[in-house]
């Protein structure tokens, strides 16, 4: 009976492994014909300053709704993409995507930027940045406008991206390092790269006026980030708290978060801007 149940627990883990597996591979297969068959969408999630509650940008985030898959969630189908190596097509879409959708906004509020997330492997892309001006150009979008984020999702040379990104900002573009407090060497990047922004995971923001571990490390990211000259940016905003904690240590601060708006569409960015910027919103 012993012999007979391993083999069948040992079955069932060799099925779910293989199911696994060829789940991947059909997502690999549908995510090469997700761009042209344009299924791929933009919402954008405003940026707020925290000490007069008034919208400074927008994060652009990509949405893909599969014909064959359904919605599937960012997080898990970047990955793949990364590793399939699909990711520079995407985010080529993703550019020219948001860019053409705030083009109007970005026009009509000279101070406000645009911020588009990239991986690693994008920067290492050197066609990247000659189609970022290019776009820049045929939208006639100022390179301070724009903000690029980048995650690390995989240890990495920084001393090797430092080259890199400071072309980026010799040409007016800033860099952002996101989900900063998590990753492999958050601090070794901090020392080499030039970045003009710095966002703090929403796993920090979410461990304020909760007991847990992270409450020392968060007071230690505080006092970290208020002796780095860099624009901060904390991810993941849900309580009024969680606001009122981050002003008091970081009067200069930048925050998003459904405490004040999820990401949307661009008509209905539009129409919050426009209310907002009118005095009437929060
Ligand atoms: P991220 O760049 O750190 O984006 C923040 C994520 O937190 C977004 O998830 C956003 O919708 C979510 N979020 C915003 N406010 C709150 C909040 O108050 N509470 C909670 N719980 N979540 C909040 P999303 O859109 O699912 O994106 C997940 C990740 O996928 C992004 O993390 C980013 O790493 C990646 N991603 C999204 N769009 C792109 C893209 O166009 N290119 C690349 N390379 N990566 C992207
Ligand atoms: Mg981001
Ligand atoms: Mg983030
Ligand atoms: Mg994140």
């Amino acid at each position: 009976i012993l012999v007979f149940a391993s083999c069948l627990s040992g079955f069932g883990l060799y099925s779910l492994v293989h199911k696994a597996r060829k789940h991947r591979h059909s997502m690999v297969y549908h995510l090469k014909n997700a761009i042209t068959k344009d299924e791929f969408s933009i919402v954008f999630q405003p940026k707020i300053r925290l000490s007069d509650s008034m919208p400074v940008g927008v994060e652009a985030l990509v949405r893909w709704d599969s014909h064959a898959l359904g919605v599937v969630r960012p997080d898990v189908f970047i990955e793949v993409a990364e590793k399939y190596g699909l990711i520079r097509k995407i985010t080529h879409r993703v550019i020219d995507l948001s860019m053409a959708q705030m083009q109007a906004t970005l026009d009509a509020k000279p101070d406000f930027t645009l911020s588009i997330n990239l991986s690693i492997q994008d920067l290492t892309d050197l066609s990247l940045l000659p189609f970022i001006l290019a776009k820049a150009k045929q939208y006639k979008i100022q390179h301070e406008q724009l903000v690029f984020e980048i995650t690390e999702r995989s240890a990495g040379d920084s001393v090797s991206l430092s080259d890199i990104v400071k072309q980026y900002t010799e040409a007016g573009i800033s860099i952002s390092l996101d989900d900063f407090g998590t990753g492999y060497s958050n601090l070794a990047w901090l020392g080499h790269l030039d970045a003009s922004e710095i966002k703090v995971d929403k796993s920090f923001t979410q461990s304020i006026g909760t007991d847990s571990i992270n409450q020392t490390m968060l007071d230690a990211i505080f006092s970290l980030l208020q002796r780095l000259n860099v624009v901060r940016v904390f991810e993941g905003v849900e309580t009024q708290e969680q606001a009122d904690y981050i002003l008091q240590y970081c009067p200069q601060a930048i925050v998003q978060g459904w405490l004040y708006a999820k990401p949307m569409p661009i008509d209905q960015l539009q129409s919050y801007l426009s209310q907002t910027t009118n005095g009437l919103g929060r």
